[in-house]
């Protein structure tokens, strides 16, 4: 068997359109979404991922403000940056790009934006409105970037056996959440760095979400012909064969493929899912507040 492939990137395509007619729609009552990423410090690859956030933002007609803050910015300037944002009326959408230098509290820093235009979902409201399965608000967009994906892929998760590896509050734990909520209603196992057999719980499983950071950790064995796999993992991994000397992996191995009945590609996978979800966040946003 070869698995059939959960194109992240045609699905974020599709979702791309919709929103292009929610924009319509938006700026025909004067309001254009916004919004903003702020990122602290030079690590290159948080540059790539605003970067890619900046650019869909233009593609689809999102107003989208770039701050770009040195290293050594103290807490209380970033603090400064986020309170004005969120009493910016034409502004619906607040990202703090992760992870921020040291001397910083992400999470005393994340607390402080406005829930409305927490576009993560990161804020401790906005994850607690997920444990009273109150799925309107701001959901973290990569765990609800795979539900729609598996959506749109028609795969019905009703009283499966779902494996989520991974229990970060921004992608494991609320995808296995999502997976248990109605509506979704799979049978949840979340597997993590001290469950004893993570190979044994993923045999079993029919839908694996692996989120983990560990390249190639599910492997053909662990997978039950048929099941579904959906790899979150982005690792960088040293590969002498590529001029740049490294290559990208996911969390679960090619040879999956043989096994699965879907699997989703690293990348072009959940990776495009994600941003498309950040950009359905701010438009809800603007929406909402358009509303009031
Ligand atoms: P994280 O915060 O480091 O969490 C990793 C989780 O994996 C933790 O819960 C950890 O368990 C668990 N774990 C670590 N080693 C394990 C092992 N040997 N067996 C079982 N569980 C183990 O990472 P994250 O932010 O959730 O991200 C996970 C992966 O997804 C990374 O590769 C990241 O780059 C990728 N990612 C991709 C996207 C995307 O858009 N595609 C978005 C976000 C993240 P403990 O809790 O016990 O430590």
């Amino acid at each position: 068997m070869s698995a059939k492939r959960l194109d992240g990137k045609a699905c974020a395509s599709s979702v791309e359109s919709e929103l292009a007619d929610r924009i319509e729609s938006l700026k025909s009552s004067g309001v254009r979404p916004h919004l903003a990423v702020i990122i602290v410090g030079d690590d290159p690859a948080s540059h790539v991922y605003v970067n890619s956030k900046v650019r869909m933002c233009k593609r689809i007609g999102i107003r989208s403000t770039h701050v770009e803050l040195p290293e050594d910015t103290t807490e209380e300037i970033l603090r400064e940056h986020i309170l004005a944002m969120n009493s910016q009326d034409d502004l619906h959408g607040i990202l703090i790009q992760s992870p921020l230098p040291n001397h910083m509290n992400e999470e005393a820093l994340t607390d402080l934006i406005d829930p409305s235009k927490d576009v993560d979902g990161f804020h401790p409201s906005n994850l607690g409105r997920i444990v009273q399965g109150r799925l309107d608000g701001m959901v973290p967009c990569t765990p609800a970037g795979v539900m729609r994906m598996l959506r749109w892929a028609k795969i019905d998760l009703t009283g499966k056996k779902a494996v989520v590896i991974g229990r970060s509050f921004n992608v494991g734990m609320t995808q296995a959440l999502l997976l248990a909520a109605k509506g979704a209603d799979a049978t949840v196992t979340v597997v993590h760095s001290r469950t004893q057999n993570p190979q044994k719980e993923c045999m079993e499983a029919d839908i694996i979400v692996a989120a983990v950071g560990r390249p190639e950790m599910v492997k053909a064995s662990w997978v039950k012909p048929g099941a579904v796999v959906v790899d979150v993992g982005i690792n960088r991994v040293d590969d002498d064969t590529r001029d740049r000397g490294w290559r990208l992996a996911g969390d679960v191995a090619p040879d999956v493929s043989s096994v699965a009945s879907w699997l989703s590609p690293v990348p072009g996978g959940v990776g495009p899912m994600t941003i498309a979800m950040l950009m359905e966040n701010t438009v809800r946003s603007a929406e909402l507040r358009n509303q009031k």
